[in-house]
Formats: C-alpha cells, sequence, structure tokens
C-alpha cells in the first residue's frame, strides 16, 4: 500500500524538525502531511544546546544561518564545559573539534603524550582550537578566514538556542512548504484489526484525520509508539539514575556576554547546565530522586544562577532508556517519545535529526517493507548504545567520593562496551570507533582524560617518531591556533554583526 497521507502526532522540537525534513519531499510527490498539536498541553520546553550536525541539518534545509539564528536568540557553542566531575575544582572542556591531528597513523593525543615524556608540558588543550576559543571567548567561523589562511584549522561549531522559537521558525518553513497543522488533543487512536497498523487518529473534537503513516512526536507519553502499539522500553537507570529536572531561565544581571560554550556543574546528587542565550540564559538541574528531593534540587540551582529567574521552576520527570523497537507496524517514533538519555552531551536533538536522516534515505512512498523497519531499528539501537555508553563515562570516572550517589555512580558495573573502551585506552591511548558511532576520538580522549584516566603505555609506533622533526610541527600547530584566536573577535561582538537577536 502506498503511503498517500503522513501525519505528524506533536508540535516540539521533534515534530517541526520532522515536518520541516518532510515537507521537502512534497516537491517531488503528492503527499498530505498533517502535523496535530494541542496547545493545551504545550511542550517539554527545554532542549537548548546542541552539537556540530544540527548545523547541518539546517544547512540542508537551505536555512540561511543568520536570518536562523536573529530569530531563536541563538549564539554559537564550540563545545561543554565539565566542571566537578573528575573531582571537586575541577574542569575542562570537551571540543568540538580534533585535538591537532593524526601523525604517521597514530592519534595526536598519543603523540602528544610522548612529548609530554620527553618533557614538553604544553596541556593538550592547547592544540585545539576550539578550546582556546572558548578559554578567551571568542569566535569566529572558518568562512571567515579560510579562504585567506587554509593553513588555519577549521572551527566546529554547533548553536545555543531558544526551543520554542526553534520550533516556531520551523512551523512557518513547514507550513510554507505545505505541511498543514491541526490544533487539537488526540483523544482516541484507531488500529486496523488485522495488520495491527494505525489507521487514523481523533481528536477531542471530533475530527478524524486518517494516515498511511504516522509519526511519533508526542512526547514522553508516546501516544502511538507506547500507549497504543505497547512496543516496550528498555530503561538503563542503574547505569544513568537521574530521573528529575528542574528548568529555570535566568538574565545575566551583571550584563556578561554569552560564553561561546555550554557548562555542565556537577553537584552532589546530578548536574546543572547553563546554556547561554543572546537574551539569557537556560539552565536546568538534573538529579537522581533516590539522592535528592525536588526542594533540594531547586535550592541548589536558584542559588548558582548568573541573574534574576524569569519563569517559575519547571519540574521534568523521565526514565533513561529507549523504545524496543523505533519503527513499529507504520509508526516512527521521534524526539522523547523514542527514549531518553539525559543533555550531559546534548545528544537528544542530535538523535532527531539522527532520526529523520535515517526516515528520509529508508522511506519509500511506494510501502512499508520488514526490511526497512528492521535496519532502521538496528542503526538507531546502536547509535543509542554508544550514546548511552559515553554519559555512563562522565559518572563512572571519578574520583569523587563525597556523596552516596558519586559512590553509587564510581563504583557501579559498568557496560562491556564501555569497560572495553577504557581497558584499551589505558593501554595505549587507543580508540576505537565503533562503526560510524557519533563521538570521536578525541571526544573520548576529552572525557577519559578530563576526568582523571590516564594513558599507562604508549603506541608501539610512537617510539619510532623523531621527536625534533615532530616538535616543529607541534610548535607549528600551537602558534597556528594562538594567531587564529587571537584574531578573532569577541563571541557577543560577533554575534551583534552577525546574527542580531530580533527582539525577545
Ligand atoms: C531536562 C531536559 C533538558 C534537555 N536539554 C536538551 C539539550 O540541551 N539539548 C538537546 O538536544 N536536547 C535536550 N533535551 C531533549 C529535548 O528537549 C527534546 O529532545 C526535544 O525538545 C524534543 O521533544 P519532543 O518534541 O519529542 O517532545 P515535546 O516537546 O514534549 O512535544 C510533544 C508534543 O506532542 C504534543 N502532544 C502530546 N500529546 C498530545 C495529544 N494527546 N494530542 C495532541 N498533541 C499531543 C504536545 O502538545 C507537543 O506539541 C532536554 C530534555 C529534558 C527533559
Amino acid at each position: 500500500m502506498g503511503i498517500e497521507k503522513i501525519v505528524i502526532v506533536g508540535g516540539g522540537t521533534a515534530g517541526w524538525m520532522a515536518a520541516a525534513a518532510l515537507s521537502r519531499i512534497k516537491a517531488g510527490r503528492n503527499v498530505d502531511i498533517t502535523l496535530v498539536e494541542s496547545e493545551a498541553i504545550g511542550t517539554v520546553g527545554v532542549g537548548e544546546a546542541t552539537i556540530p550536525p544540527f548545523v547541518g541539518f539546517n544547512e540542508l534545509l537551505e536555512i540561511d544561518e543568520r536570518e536562523l539564528l536573529s530569530e531563536i536568540q541563538g549564539t554559537f557553542n564550540l563545545g561543554i564545559q565539565f566542571e566537578n566531575w573528575g573531582n571537586r575544582g575541577e574542569s575542562y572542556i570537551h571540543p568540538f573539534g580534533a585535538y591537532g591531528y593524526s601523525m604517521g597513523g597514530l592519534s595526536f593525543h598519543q603523540v602528544w603524550k610522548r612529548f609530554k615524556q620527553a618533557g614538553d608540558n604544553r596541556p593538550l588543550q592547547v592544540f585545539n582550537a576550539e578550546t582556546m576559543a572558548a578559554y578567551f571567548g571568542k569566535f569566529m567561523r572558518s568562512e571567515d578566514y579560510q579562504k585567506q589562511r587554509d593553513d588555519l584549522p577549521p572551527i566546529n561549531y554547533a548553536y545555543h538556542l531558544d526551543a520554542g522559537k526553534y520550533a516556531a521558525f520551523l512551523r512557518k518553513y513547514a507550513e510554507r512548504l505545505g505541511v498543514v497543522r491541526q490544533e487539537g488533543k488526540v483523544s482516541d487512536v484507531a488500529v486496523d484489526g488485522e495488520s495491527g497498523f494505525v489507521t487514523s487518529v481523533t481528536l477531542e473534537s471530533g475530527a478524524q484525520i486518517t494516515g498511511d503513516f504516522f509519526i511519533d512526536c508526542s512526547g514522553f507519553r508516546g501516544l502511538l509508539i507506547e500507549q497504543t502499539l505497547k512496543t516496550g522500553y528498555e530503561e538503563w537507570t542503574k547505569w544513568l539514575p537521574c530521573d528529575r529536572a528542574v528548568a529555570l531561565p535566568c538574565g545575566r544581571d551583571d550584563g556578561s556576554p554569552p560564553p561561546p560554550f555550554t557548562r555542565a556543574i556537577a553537584h552532589s546528587a546530578g548536574w546543572q547546565w547553563q546554556v547561554p542565550l543572546q537574551n539569557r540564559n537556560g539552565n536546568g538541574h538534573v538529579y537522581c530522586s533516590q539522592f535528592m528531593g525536588d526542594d533540594e534540587a531547586h535550592t541548589i540551582l536558584a542559588g548558582n544562577l548568573a541573574g534574576t529567574p524569569q519563569a517559575d521552576p519547571n519540574f521534568l520527570r523521565f526514565v533513561t532508556g529507549r523504545r524496543k523497537k523505533f519503527w513499529n507496524k507504520n509508526v516512527v517514533a521521534l524526539g522523547l517519545s523514542a527514549g531518553f538519555m539525559e543533555p550531559l552531551e546534548s545528544t537528544s536533538i542530535h538523535l532527531i535529526n539522527t532520526g529523520i536522516d535515517k526516515l528520509m534515505s529508508l522511506l519509500s512512498l511506494d510501502g512499508i517493507t520488514q526490511v526497512q523497519q528492521d535496519t532502521f531499528n538496528r542503526l538507531t539501537e546502536r547509535e543509542y548504545i554508544r550514546i548511552r555508553d559515553f554519559l555512563i563515562l562522565h559518572y563512572n570516572a571519578t574520583q569523587r567520593d563525597d556523596s552516596e550517589f558519586w559512590n553509587y555512580v564510581r563504583t557501579m558495573e559498568i557496560p562491556d562496551t564501555l569497560r572495553q573502551k577504557v581497558d584499551i585506552f589505558k593501554a595505549n591511548g587507543q580508540i576505537y570507533r565503533e562503526e560510524d558511532e557519533l563521538f570521536t576520538e578525541s571526544s573520548w580522549t576529552a572525557v577519559m582524560m578530563g576526568q582523571g584516566i590516564s594513558m599507562e603505555g604508549n603506541h608501539a609506533m610512537v617510539e619510532t617518531f623523531d621527536l625534533e622533526k615532530t616538535r616543529k610541527e607541534l610548535d607549528e600547530m600551537e602558534q597556528s591556533i594562538r594567531f587564529l584566536v587571537q584574531n578573532m573577535p569577541g563571541h557577543a561582538e560577533y554575534l551583534a554583526k552577525y546574527c542580531p537577536a530580533k527582539a525577545a
């Protein structure tokens, strides 16, 4: 059976990202796309930090970056600063670009370690342009200089955004391309008795919307994928036990400029995010209800803000894990209905993005096949597991023993997949990236070294390096990064020229 009508249930970030991307297929084939959302239910309203592939998502939609950032109070993001994770008082940046470049088939950090052993005291960070720009509060895009100076390293960046404004921006985009928005609360879902396929959703008003293919973007409730199709959920709370968050936006009362990075500040039973937009900071405290109550979590957050709160605290509950199938029958789950991992590495919007990519490449409007579903599910499961392991690393690689929470995560059993990764790194600094996993060698290195896991041995090849010759390369690398950062404008100055925010 061909697909002529696609129905998207939910109009949060996931729903409108899916609508905007799918609206582009309308140009080639006559397919109706309807998005149903309920203002009365609203959206989760958080989700403000992104990672670099998100820039590519918007480019694919041919969205003008300056216009987008102006509309969504956007700022640039060069990485995440983790504070108090390995130990209290320590911090490091997980940058969005690589440390140096690979040399003689070795990763840069393996070569760097050899130099360190030979008495070179330069920290790894000076070989990463994003980290250095972040430390100095500077920013520039590669396009601004690479035509004149292609010897300078590129700058990898993402955005900080106002989630509500981003959804509204995409709504305009998708509606312009013919997506029909239907306001109303879904009160009933009909399923075909034989195939088990969803056939329609009915709104409280009585209006019925039929469809051949459904995208469940209804948030944590999983209206179609779970409440209707009973797909099942695999919990990962034994490894990622945080299950609550409280969000509280605030001003920057001292008028300080927005830093070009996200902050993730560990507390006694979880951590706090700080996301700088042009007009305010997004803040939240993710915590574990087994070790901390709502009042205490709120008090900690309120005591660590850069300015006056701009809303009432928004308390959220979640269960970390994933849907057992992301594509079931004629329903694909995207966003919070597909699963949830805390926003420690800003991966949720990214998973919406890659879900849409996979759907766009696998979907045939001529009908749904089992192999499409199986492929989508296999690839998505793999992606979730790799990200899960990376997040667990942040909790487990710690020396903190100052609370029951940290004692639990420091001593918990971790998945074998992660254990192997850590053991191999310890042996000689090797990072094996599994298939097309999101996080790069530099990402794993940043977190492992940032949180106290060291390379105990050397890679066998490193001994063959001519140190004097290689030192020159290292010096040039460091100097070009220093030159680049010195010549960058401040982040706030760049924003003011490139994409000043429209009035809030
Ligand atoms: C504490 C927290 C912090 C986060 N921070 C980040 C971050 O920094 N970076 C990041 O990438 N991600 C982050 N996320 C995740 C991010 O917020 C979500 O991935 C993103 O907002 C997508 O949400 P959604 O669209 O799936 O769900 P929602 O925003 O909940 O939207 C659900 C939609 O479904 C509609 N709906 C539900 N039921 C019905 C019904 N019966 N009838 C009609 N409509 C219905 C609602 O009206 C709404 O439009 C965070 C999440 C949480 C919980």
